[in-house]
């Protein structure tokens, strides 16, 4: 019979058996590097997720859904994370060692209404949504969508703070999530660093979305006609896809064609991720601890 060696739990101080772990991608079980019992584990895991910039948006987002229209299960979650960090790399963070600003207000918009027509509800999946401007969200919010994406559901029931925990340990698998997405909490202790992001302009955002979203083209405003570009997600958001392209390329003298690189969307897997370099990674979890 194989020996349990119990260690002493470096949270709650007791002998235990060390906590298991399992690799995402090959289903190998290890114990943990750490000397801490499974029990804590999970709440180690949990408190990073729930407590990372991701987790207080998600419960924010979840607190509009119901248990029929949020992602149903770990790999649509992941999905949801993808589009979320497209989002955040697209407000361009900054910091001066004090406060964080940002360069684009940006927020993830609900292509079919969150409230749909009898009490039906938009759920919260990438195909039911897109990044534009702030501003146009805040306008254009409560209009019907006129197509459709075909993603309203029936209501369910209702997520608050009560069951918002639980509903996710229930349905995702938090402890994956959390470290292919090193989903990270920062250390308040620790002095804001200095840094930088670009961010991603309306005009490339709008090209980037229009063709994560079926309606593929080459063409992208130049930068100057902000303008035009408010116009063609106005026309999205109220008119439909197909029509906000063909607006888009009507406007011939004011695009220009797109670089591959500029509409395609950089979706890695978890053991791509991996790959990256260092710097990239770095970049990445800075970004995410706000
Ligand atoms: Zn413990």
């Amino acid at each position: 019979m194989p020996q349990i060696t119990r260690v002493t739990c470096k949270e709650c101080g007791k002998r235990r058996v060390k906590a298991t772990i399992v690799n995402p991608l090959t289903g190998k079980k290890r114990k943990t590097p750490t000397k801490i019992c499974q029990e804590c584990h999970a709440k180690v895991i949990d408190y990073r997720f729930f407590s990372s910039s991701f987790g207080q948006w998600l419960r924010r987002a979840f607190h509009r859904q119901c248990t029929e229209s949020i992602p149903k299960d770990t790999d649509s979650l992941g999905g949801l994370i993808l589009l979320w960090r497209e989002y955040r790399a697209a407000i361009g963070l900054c910091s001066d060692g004090e406060t964080i600003t940002k360069k684009y207000d940006y927020q993830i918009c609900h292509i079919d209404p969150v409230k749909g027509n009898n009490g039906s509800v938009g759920a919260l999946v990438p195909k039911n949504l897109i990044i534009a401007p702030k501003e146009l969200n805040l306008m254009l919010s409560n209009l019907p969508y006129p197509t459709t994406s075909g993603l309203t559901v029936k209501r369910g029931d209702l997520i608050n703070d009560d069951n918002f925990k639980q509903i996710c340990r229930e349905r995702y698998d938090l402890n994956r999530l959390q470290r292919d997405f090193e989903l990270n909490v920062r250390d308040k202790k620790n002095e804001l660093p200095v840094f930088e992001n670009s961010g991603v302009h309306p005009s490339l955002m709008l090209l980037k979305e229009l063709n994560r979203l079926g309606f593929k083209t080459n063409r992208v405003l130049l930068l100057e006609h902000v303008n035009l570009v408010k116009s063609v997600y106005e026309t999205f958001l109220t008119v439909g896809g197909l029509l906000a392209k063909s607006e888009l390329e009507g406007y011939k003298n004011f695009t220009r064609e797109a670089q591959e690189s500029e509409y395609i969307y950089e979706a890695l897997t978890p053991a791509e991720k991996k790959r990256e370099s260092k710097d990239k990674r770095k970049a990445l979890e800075l970004l995410d601890e706000f």
